[in-house]
């Protein structure tokens, strides 16, 4: 977000790390946002933006929900804190996890264990399937595959799990354990000539290959965003899943979802898991759990796993995790009321009634010269720019292309996520027609001015 406020012009601001938080310190200048009110921010100067990015693709019911602020205010008030270790919990935690195991229909799920963030659910996937293969007397049976391009979180192992080399520099990241396989984007990495079927076909054939490579015997699980989002929102191509899940069912490897940007109506289903007919043993969930109101995340586990792992409760093998905010009972108070939400609202139908205009209205400008794809589904979206429209010229990094085209957008009103010539964004489900208008029309000047300082 740092390119978004330079007025430094057209140089030097692609190259920005694509994953920083940003250091707390005034002097680099930061933008300050002081209040959001529905699908807007606001700034300290008092400017208004259209937050196209719901935060970082969480702030589902926009900024300014009372329900979610009473259920906090409420839950302050009655028991702003008691953890959840040595079989005690807590009312909003039992009640929240019960919920989540109803909604939640792509298969069958029984256990709920909550983190405090999307990083922490994937750090803790990994423990879950540790200690369920030990369970099961296998304990070498413990590498992860995920995917090249994958956004999984930033502490150790989920910064590992993921596919992103600024995450693991010289850092001995990924950890051994953790193997990349094909990110599945077809505009950039298919053959000549090969279909998006016949691409999928191929990643799934690279990943069995990969799985023989290895060793079957010691692969414990596949992790997969159902659209890969913070990597450049890549939807899956024609039959991908399907395939991909056929490989790893055949060796007895678990599916992990990473379902932290795309649960909860963000794809025009409830879970990413019911779009892709994905029959995942373990979920992983976050931001609009809570509509980020409060920090929460959660694994849901699938009973054969959780009744393996339960089976070792009292012995060596007793699952051994747990944070002092598991199941903070003022994050799933805020979470509860937040789910009400989305069911009292059918907050899948208000995206799919808004999401043709959003994906049409920006796809339409898929003609630009400077712009490779556009792509996205629901309400998530990626406009990737390039050079003669093509994955295989980029721009130089050093002319900033996407900075500058989110530098033109701020100044219009409205932020985006930028990663290199990459601009994403992931608009709140409660956005109005009125206000993807106005979207579009901001993204149509900044494109304008775009291309104008491209060709000077
Ligand atoms: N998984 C996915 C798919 C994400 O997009 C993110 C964050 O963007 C994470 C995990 C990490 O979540 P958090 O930032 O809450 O740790």
């Amino acid at each position: 977000t740092q390119a978004v406020q330079s007025d430094e012009g057209f140089k030097g601001h692609g190259m920005l790390a694509p994953f920083t938080a940003g250091w707390q310190t005034s002097d680099l200048h930061p933008l300050v946002i002081e209040k959001s009110k529905g699908s807007y921010v606001y700034d300290i100067d008092g400017k208004k933006y259209l937050d196209s990015l719901a935060g970082l693709w969480c702030t589902a019911l926009g900024g300014s929900e009372p329900r979610l602020v009473d259920a906090a205010t409420k839950q302050l008030n009655t028991l702003p804190f008691y953890h959840s270790f040595w079989n005690r919990t807590t009312k909003p935690s039992l009640d929240l996890a019960k919920e989540l195991l109803e909604m939640f229909t792509a298969s069958k799920m029984k256990k709920v264990f909550f983190t405090n963030s999307g990083s922490e659910a994937n750090d803790t996937q990994v423990k879950l399937v540790w200690y369920y293969n030990n369970a099961l007397g296998r304990p070498n049976k413990k590498k992860f595959i995920a995917r090249s391009k994958a956004y999984h979180g930033s502490t150790l192992i989920s910064a590992s799990l993921s596919g992103l080399p600024a995450l693991h520099q010289k850092f001995d990241l990924p950890t051994p354990f953790v193997l990349h396989t094909d990110c599945p984007h077809y505009w950039r990495f298919h053959l000549p000539g090969e279909t998006e079927e016949q691409f999928s076909t191929r990643l799934a054939t690279n990943l069995e290959n990969l799985i023989i490579k290895e060793g079957p015997e010691t692969i414990a699980a596949f992790i997969a965003e159902p659209v890969m989002g913070a990597g450049g929102v890549i939807p899956p191509p024609e039959g991908y899943f399907e395939k991909v899940q056929a490989v790893v069912k055949k060796y007895d490897i678990l599916f992990i979802a990473d379902e932290v940007i795309c649960a909860f109506g963000r794809l025009g289903t409830m879970f990413g898991c019911d779009k892709y007919n994905i029959k995942p043993d373990l979920v992983s969930i976050a931001k609009a759990l809570s509509s980020a109101y409060m920090p929460i995340g959660a694994v849901l586990v699938s009973p054969e796993v959780a009744d393996v792992i339960s089976s070792q409760s009292n012995k060596l093998g007793a699952l051994s995790h747990g944070f002092t905010y598991s199941g903070h009972p003022v994050a799933c108070a805020v979470a509860l009321e937040a789910l009400k939400i989305y069911q009292e609202r059918n907050i899948v139908d208000q995206v799919n009634s808004v999401a043709p205009k959003f994906q049409d209205g920006l796809k339409a400008f898929s003609s630009s010269p400077i712009i490779g794809e556009i792509r996205g589904t629901g309400l998530i979206l990626a406009t990737e720019f390039a050079d003669n429209k093509s994955p295989d010229t980029p721009f130089p990094p050093e002319w900033g292309v996407g900075a500058y085209f989110g530098a033109q957008c701020a100044e219009h009103g409205m932020l985006v996520r930028i990663a290199g010539d990459n601009i994403m964004m992931s608009p709140p489900f409660i956005i109005t027609p009125d206000e993807l208008d106005e979207l579009i029309s901001i993204y149509g000047k900044a494109l304008k001015a775009t291309e104008k300082k491209v060709e000077e």
